[in-house]
């Protein structure tokens, strides 16, 4: 599942390939966002402001309007360009789509079946792709907000946030660095790598954490999320940018599924358990 660093790195992507440009025509493809036809008409002959992130979902601005997607599981937002535009729209509307240069017919069975919707712009098209179908779309007509008493991982605030707000919460370190209801955008992969920096045991409670362990996990949590973001993010399975590369975050890895390989600081094996059903990787010697 793409975390903060993917969800930023495909929106950086997406504002350099969406920005400014005119929506043409919106197609649904996928029943299950039948609901959303009349909302997305409206957006029809508008033009895209900005494309950023609100916690580990993609945010599009449409005039005054809002587009929120989750990508969830295997959900992907891939843009390309218009190779053949005068006849995209009506090639679109007959199930077929010009990609890579080839006419695609969307509903056969190829790799572009798992189209659930695409937005034609002048100059190009967008496509979420998501063959698992978990992803979600919903529509604004106010700028959606994260929920009340969480925080985005990079918002500046964040250290004072956890010193005010958590310092009693008693379950482990590792869970509640995952706790979305808390610190917005910290998945398994990253939330491993954030505790071996600070040097702290994944099975601690977050509230025996003193002031300045609590300073090293916030300073962490910056450096590894943004070092991910710089990299094009970590890619395991199928994360992929809108410009279909994959990221460079996993040669970066200290513990991450490294079960039983040295570690990288002290070469004692690296050790995995299981934390609210989620894997945990880390270094005994070096995590106290
Ligand atoms: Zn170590």
């Amino acid at each position: 599942m793409p975390e903060l660093p993917e969800v930023e790195t495909v929106c950086r992507g997406l504002q350099k390939d969406l920005k400014s440009r005119v929506i043409n025509k919106i197609i649904i493809y996928d029943p299950k966002l039948k609901s959303l036809n009349h909302h997305l008409s409206s957006l029809e002959n508008k033009k895209i402001s900005l494309v950023t992130r609100l916690g580990k979902q993609v945010l599009i601005k449409v005039d005054n309007l809002y587009l929120l997607i989750h990508l969830r599981m295997t959900g992907r937002l891939i843009f390309v360009k218009n190779s053949k535009q005068h006849s995209l729209i009506d090639e679109i509307q007959k199930g077929e789509a010009y990609l890579e240069h080839k006419v695609i017919r969307l509903t056969q069975d190829n790799k572009y079946k798992h189209v659930r919707f695409l937005i034609n712009c002048k100059g190009g098209t967008l496509y979420f792709f998501d063959p698992r179908r978990f992803g979600t779309v919903e529509y604004f007509d106010k700028k959606p907000e994260l929920a009340i008493n969480s925080i985005d991982a990079l918002d500046e605030n964040l250290n004072s946030y956890l010193h005010q707000n958590t310092s009693k919460i008693k379950q482990n370190v590792k869970s509640f660095l995952l706790n979305q209801a808390r610190i917005v955008g910290i998945g398994n992969i990253y939330a491993s790598e954030i505790l071996f920096l600070a040097k702290i045991h994944p099975e601690r409670a977050w509230s025996s954490l003193s002031k300045n362990e609590t300073n090293l996990v916030c300073r962490y949590i910056k450096q590894v999320l943004t070092k991910a973001i710089e990299k094009g993010g970590t890619t395991f399975s199928d994360f992929q940018s809108s410009n279909g590369e994959t990221g460079q975050y996993q040669n970066e890895l200290y513990v991450y599924s490294r079960e039983g390989e040295k570690c990288r600081k002290c070469e004692s094996l690296i050790l995995k358990i299981t934390q609210g059903s989620r894997s945990t990787f880390y270094c005994e010697k070096c995590q106290k």
